[in-house]
């Protein structure tokens, strides 16, 4: 039964047109798996064609109108999203498992993208003089084409507006794909902004990641493409990408260290963003903590204050107001995680499960799990170097500084890390040493302002975005003499 947002379900778009497929896949509800909450159109190569045809033919429009005007109708796009968060955030609990407040947050951010880029788009645009020429020189930008924008299923409204309104703001035509686990908040919340913007400046098609994903990457008239993803398709999208050399932003995958060190505060406010930073969305975000090293002489302490908060977890459907974590997205990923948990349990390692099952009748008919911390576990195992996207924290003790720098940066990945210390000079040193795109002191989060964001290093990703968000991504700049 598909009982919500039934003009959305099954929908994409092309060139200000709303289409459906007769091939289609349903969207689940993973809190209760026999719950279909609506579909989604399995698109074809011909339909990603129509799509690039359309986002090029609006570009040629879009990247000509005026800076002010871009940001005026990005604003009014802004207002109109605001007016229906509300309504939105049923639907994205339903197909995405986040809890109420989870879900509300990243509405309200993708909110903010919008006209906060908007405010500052006229600041940005500016033409910089390049002083002590001999030459009048200053720095131009223009925009870039058509810009593929694919998202992943854990955050999808978040990841999908974060990339694709800077691209917009910048003067190009996008063509989003969001994941076919969650895609139906992310298309209904495009429905109601993309009058807003000439007819091809938003086009979405949805379907799996070989088909239309592939196509995508693979047509020579896409100029950007920006994904976010596990590193293994980043690495496919890579190469796709080559046969017309196209720009890519990548946000990949993570297996995030947090370092506690002798000195560290550990009073019930640090231990909740320790659990805040391992939990969030069930772990099931790409810079999660999902590795950590405390020292020996905290090590104890640790894990016995971190039990206690875990066990004030609440795990169960994240519709419910009571519920502190809800399920994992989707039954690949439910299977990946339980399995890694299983064969952790058959190792020498010891696996202390906690918290409280919301409703125990009806636990197995979602992808539930409740948290879990492991110890006795060494560096080299399974569990510390594989990425788990769930709700399962190996924690090791150690006793050098320098080594315990040395097993946070073994891995292939670098998207984040923390230092815990009461000393912020030490925090910073050893913040110089870790190999990751951004290192917090006593947190483990985002960054507040969301301007400023520092994605990964090594396989976890490519770019930069600095003090003006990913504005600068979507745009080539160029110098102008006279
Ligand atoms: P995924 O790589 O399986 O899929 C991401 C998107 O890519 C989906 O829309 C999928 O359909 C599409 N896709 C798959 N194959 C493709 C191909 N060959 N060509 C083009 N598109 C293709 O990732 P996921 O399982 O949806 O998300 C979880 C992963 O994403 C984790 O590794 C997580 O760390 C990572 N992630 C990273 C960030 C970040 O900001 N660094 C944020 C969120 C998630």
């Amino acid at each position: 039964m598909i009982s919500v947002f039934p003009e959305t379900s099954g929908q994409f778009l092309i060139n200000g047109e709303w289409k459906k497929t007769q091939d289609v896949a349903n969207v689940i509800n993973p809190a209760k798996a026999t719950e279909v909450v609506g579909e989604v159109a399995l698109c074809s190569e011909t339909d990603v064609t129509k799509a690039i045809d359309a986002a090029e033919q609006a570009y040629k429009v879009w990247s000509r109108t005026s800076v002010e005007e871009r940001a005026e109708r990005m604003k009014e796009a802004s207002q109109k999203l605001s007016r229906v968060i509300e309504q939105h955030v049923s639907l994205f609990v339903r197909e995405n498992g986040k809890t109420i407040v989870e879900a509300k947050k990243d509405l309200l951010r993708c909110v903010e993208v919008m006209s906060k880029g908007a405010d500052n788009l006229m600041e940005w645009w500016k033409p910089e003089p390049v002083e002590g020429q001999a030459q009048k020189v200053q720095i131009r930008k223009r925009p870039r084409g058509v810009t593929a924008v694919i998202s992943p299923w854990n955050s999808p409204m978040i990841l999908t507006f974060k990339r694709a309104i800077p691209a917009i703001l910048a003067g190009n035509s996008v063509v989003i794909k969001p994941a076919t686990y969650c895609p139906l908040t992310v298309i209904s919340c495009l429905k109601e902004i993309e009058a807003s913007f000439p007819p091809g400046v938003i086009n979405v098609v949805t379907g799996s990641g070989s088909v239309v994903g592939e196509a995508l990457c693979n047509d020579t008239r896409v100029r950007t493409i920006a994904f976010t993803g596990s590193t293994e398709t980043g690495k496919q999208i890579m190469s796709q990408s080559a046969n017309s050399v196209k720009k890519l932003y990548m946000e990949l995958g993570g297996n995030d260290p947090a370092l506690i060190l002798d000195d560290a505060v550990l009073d019930e406010d640090a231990i909740k963003r320790i659990r805040m930073g391992i939990l969030r969305a069930s772990g099931q975000v790409c810079s999660a903590i999902k590795r950590i090293y405390v020292h020996k002489s905290r090590y104890d302490e640790l894990i016995d204050k971190l039990k206690k908060e875990f066990d004030r977890v609440v795990v169960g459907n994240g519709i419910q107001p009571d519920a502190t974590m809800g399920p994992i997205n989707n039954q690949t990923q439910y299977k990946f995680v339980t399995e890694l948990l299983e064969r952790t349990k058959q190792s020498a390692a010891k696996v202390e499960t906690a918290g409280r099952k919301l409703d125990a009748a009806s636990w197995d008919e979602g992808y539930f799990m409740l948290p879990s911390i492991v110890t006795n576990i060494s560096h080299d195992s399974e569990l510390v170097k594989t990425e788990q996207f769930g709700p399962i924290i190996p924690v090791l003790p150690f006793t050098d500084l320098d080594e315990a720098v040395e097993m946070a940066n073994d891995t292939e990945f670098g998207l984040r890390a923390s230092v815990w210390t009461a000393n912020e000079d030490t925090a910073i040193a050893i913040a110089d040493r870790l190999e990751a795109g951004a290192v917090f002191h006593n947190n483990h989060t985002v960054f507040k302002d969301l301007r400023l964001d520092f994605p990964g290093i090594k396989e976890s990703g490519l770019s930069r975005e600095t003090r003006w968000g990913s504005l600068e991504l979507f745009t080539d700049s160029y110098g102008f003499a006279d």
